[in-house]
């Protein structure tokens, strides 16, 4: 696997780093004058090791030099006199410990600017408030129900119009792009239906009818150790920091990335004006998790790749883009360094499917997924609930599919557990 060559040995993308390096410094120049920030922070720059050292690596110049950084649980910030005003004057707008994390997020996404919110619906939203009504979205046909809720009550209370199509098929989206498009949200893989889209050619495709249609992408399957959208023509992608990013379930958050740092600085002042900024904890204890992300996420794609292996040996029908046979396989190895920790399967037959998902023991009954324990779910009970079912219908949404979210534990000890829990519903098992 290429997944631990450091991206800067790679000719293409060496040079891209250096284009995108002269960019940011010289957007920098730009920069309002502001005095420098007292707080300790990673200094926005092209990442020079492969991800599994950077996010690993912070720089700061804190007083103390201390290796965490520390919260600055203040909403007010003291200004030395009127005529002498410091970086920070009230969180809503600005905290050191929020600060840092996102230019620690801007360096492992190669963004220009990364923004921290309080959770992956918000960033979406944050994004969805430059939009005006009459303008249109197209958007996938498996999107996050979440999303899929979001861009709901977008058309039926912004005048927003949404096209929900395939957009694993380029021309669909060719056909659909028109003059008042205005954004293109993707997903890949999707969840749980695992569709992997062309994002490079849906970019270029889109750009090239309607240059300024922002293509959106949701990398919270992915994670930056797995997918850049930002390198591959994205103008936007956000993710879900609940997942992966914090790995622990014990947080939520959502995070914003551009290149453009004139987008950067719009999507700032919606976060500036409707409040939504991660508080100085939550940004700490995200700044927490990434450190751990590499080890958490190779192991819970490890334990995936052995568990796809077994279901696929005793003649599931499973969705997994690590799968030579999966439809998407080749264009998904194309933009993404690995197939990611999360999976699903079908049975054909939805009671047999339920009795699985209670009979586990390890796997814990839970929507969300990237945590370190493993969880199982079945998606139309829980996760798409909020999808109707007459829409699950008419997007052939498999009722008797079971989502994996893959965890940290023994791989033998997650695929005894399954074994044991398939025999219990009363599954035929291949001896
Ligand atoms: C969880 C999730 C979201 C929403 O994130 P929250 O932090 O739960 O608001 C968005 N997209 C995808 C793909 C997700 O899995």
């Amino acid at each position: 696997m290429s997944r631990d060559i450091p991206l800067n040995t790679v000719p293409c993308l060496r040079r891209k780093a250096a284009a995108f390096q002269q960019l940011v410094m010289s957007q920098n120049q730009n920069d309002n004058g502001a005095p420098p920030s007292p707080a300790p922070s990673s200094p926005r720059s092209f990442p020079q090791y492969a991800v599994d050292t950077e996010i690993v690596t912070t720089e700061g110049n804190d007083q103390y030099r201390s290796s965490s950084v520390p919260i600055y649980q203040t909403a007010t910030f003291k200004q030395e006199s009127l005529s002498n005003m410091g970086e920070y004057d009230y969180t809503r707008s600005g905290n050191p410990t929020r600060s840092h994390l996102e230019r620690h997020l801007a360096k492992i996404m190669h963004a220009g600017r990364a923004l921290a919110v309080s959770s992956g619906m918000t960033a979406l939203d944050v994004i969805a408030r430059l939009l005006q009504p009459g303008e249109e979205v197209i958007a996938g046909d498996d999107l996050y129900g979440g999303s899929n809720r979001l861009l709901k009550y977008l058309r039926v209370n912004q005048g927003i119009i949404v096209h929900h199509i395939d957009t694993t098929d380029v021309d669909a989206v060719k056909k659909t792009v028109n003059s008042k498009t205005r954004m293109v949200l993707l997903e890949s893989p999707t969840n749980p239906l695992i569709k992997i889209c062309d994002i490079e050619a849906v970019a270029t495709a889109t750009h090239e009818a309607v240059p300024e249609c922002l293509v959106v992408v949701d990398n919270t399957m992915m994670s930056p150790m797995n997918m850049r959208p930002l390198d591959l023509g994205a103008d936007i992608t956000y993710e879900s920091g609940t997942k992966f990013l914090c790995g622990h379930h014990d947080l939520m958050a959502g995070v914003l990335a551009v290149k453009d740092l004139v987008l950067g600085e719009r999507l700032f002042q919606v976060i500036n004006a409707s409040g939504c900024g991660l508080s100085p904890f939550d940004s700490w204890l995200l700044l927490r998790g990434i450190k751990t992300l590499a080890v958490r996420f190779e192991k819970q794609q490890n334990n995936a790749e052995r568990i796809a292996a077994f279901l696929k040996s005793h003649n599931f029908e499973v969705y997994y883009p690590g799968l030579e046979s999966h439809p998407g396989y080749n264009v998904h190895t194309k933009q993404s360094l690995g197939p990611g920790a999360v999976l699903s399967f079908r049975t054909h037959d939805l009671p047999l499917s339920e009795r699985i998902v209670e009979s586990t023991k390890l796997w814990g009954i839970s929507v969300s997924f990237g945590c370190v324990n493993s969880l199982i779910s079945l998606p139309c009970k829980m996760s798409h609930a909020s999808i109707d079912p007459k829409e699950r219908a008419e997007r052939d949404f498999p009722e008797d599919l079971i989502r994996l979210c893959v965890g940290i534990e023994n791989p033998q000890d997650l695929i005894d557990d399954l074994l044991a829990a398939m025999v219990k519903a009363g599954v035929e098992m291949k001896k």
